[in-house]
């Protein structure tokens, strides 16, 4: 009966992973992964989530049970301060719903679940390029996919016109789909200006704001400033889904730990819609895990734990920026031909090279440099061992 089942390609950042695994040459680097690495190239459990977990696991009080379908309240009272602001309306009138999910997968999963089930308009509109997992949530759905343009690959910019012509062009009611900070894969964020035209299209069209919010903190080492556009959206009036992810920010990348928070006009109505979302995440998941949600709770909720993390974030936004502008150095002391401001202007983990995909696979096969076929590398995969190689394969490639 299942005889006909094609095999599926591997995804593709995972795919590039194994390549990676299985390659024998001592120098080879991988730019592909998505997750910090030290200046030594290994993983880095916070210390401030080391703490915590040390402390967890000694209280008495913890056991094993079910959590509650939303998840735990405590995770989810912070989760909406730290993306609205503490003394955000929406808060202090209780105008939000907001449930626990199995990374910012789930929270994404979740919500445009909820929009494919209650939204009029069955139209979801995605950047190009954007995370690739956003694609496939929506096809899974039988979502109507569009998409508006993004990024100019051919001036390494935003492109603002176009993407406001897209969105103008959108039929009332549809979803589009926003980074909230740190754009993943080209690390070009909107400008200030460029944030108050999206937005002003939004209302122009009624359409439905969902934020993917995956790098609150990571982005420039400042909570506050990394959610400048949620907050901006939220004062213009608009009602916003809000995926945010622990992943990156508490390097919790293994224990699933995300949360949706979706601002509604009024309180009753965030009941109803917790209501729902709660029946969504009983059917997939049925009850969040604990673990992860737990320690990020418990240092949202203390203020010297709070501050510790905030420093830990730091550690790891500087060491990210402190490799970007190191990259851009090197290629403008080799004197590599090209404009490579673009380095400097994206932000976050990612940066959008330019690299054309015949160039990547140079990279590659010469140089055992692993990144994606759309020129993005991972800056976290840099370090001072191995930033003169990649600078160098990166000059010959583009020479030669
Ligand atoms: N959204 C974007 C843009 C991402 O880059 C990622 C992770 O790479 C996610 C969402 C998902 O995060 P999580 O690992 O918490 O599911």
């Amino acid at each position: 009966e299942f005889s006909e089942i094609p095999l599926c390609p591997p995804d593709v950042v995972f795919g590039v992973l194994d390549s990676f695994n299985q390659d024998p040459d001592p120098n080879k680097v991988n730019l592909s992964i998505g997750a910090y690495r030290t200046d030594e190239g290994d993983p880095w459990v916070l210390p401030i989530v080391k703490a915590t977990e040390l402390a967890l696991a000694q209280d008495v009080l913890q056991d094993h049970e079910y959590l509650p379908i939303s998840g735990l309240t405590a995770f989810l009272d912070s989760s909406a301060r730290l993306v609205l602001g503490a003394s955000s309306t929406i808060i202090l009138e209780n105008r939000y719903a907001a449930v626990q999910t199995i990374g910012g997968t789930g929270a994404i999963r979740i919500g445009l679940g909820f929009l494919k089930k209650f939204s009029k308009s069955n139209v979801f509109y995605l950047p190009t390029p954007t995370w690739p997992n956003h694609n496939k949530i929506l096809t899974e759905l039988g979502a109507e996919i569009r998409s508006y343009r993004y990024y100019d690959v051919d001036k390494n910019c935003l492109d603002e016109k176009g993407m406001i012509e897209d969105l103008r062009a959108a039929p009332e009611g549809s979803t589009v789909i926003l980074h909230g900070v740190a754009h993943n894969p080209t690390g070009m964020d909107p400008t200030k200006d460029q944030w108050k035209q999206i937005c002003d299209v939004i209302k122009e069209r009624s359409l439905t704001t969902f934020v993917d919010f995956a790098y609150q903190g990571f982005a420039s080492g400042d909570l506050d400033k990394d959610a400048w556009a949620v907050r901006y959206f939220i004062e213009q009036g608009l009602n916003l889904f809000i995926a945010q992810s622990y992943s990156k920010n508490f390097g919790l990348y293994n224990e699933r730990v995300g949360c949706l928070t979706v601002t509604c006009s009024s309180p009753k109505l965030a009941s109803c819609v917790k209501s729902q979302l709660a029946v969504l995440c009983r059917t997939i998941w049925s009850n969040p895990s604990n673990h992860g949600a737990r320690i990020v709770a418990t240092v949202l909720n203390n203020p010297a734990m709070f501050a510790e993390w905030k420093e830990n974030l730091r550690v790891m936004s500087d060491r990210l920026s402190q490799m970007r502008q190191a990259l851009y150095d090197r290629l403008r002391v080799l004197g590599t031909p090209g404009n490579w401001d673009h380095l400097l202007a994206q932000i976050g983990m990612f940066s959008y090279t330019g690299l054309k995909p015949n160039q990547v696979e140079i990279m590659t096969k010469k140089f055992h440099i692993y990144l994606m076929k759309s020129g993005r590398i991972s800056l976290a995969g840099l370090n001072s061992k191995n930033l003169d190689y990649v600078a160098k394969g990166i000059h010959e490639v583009i020479t030669t």
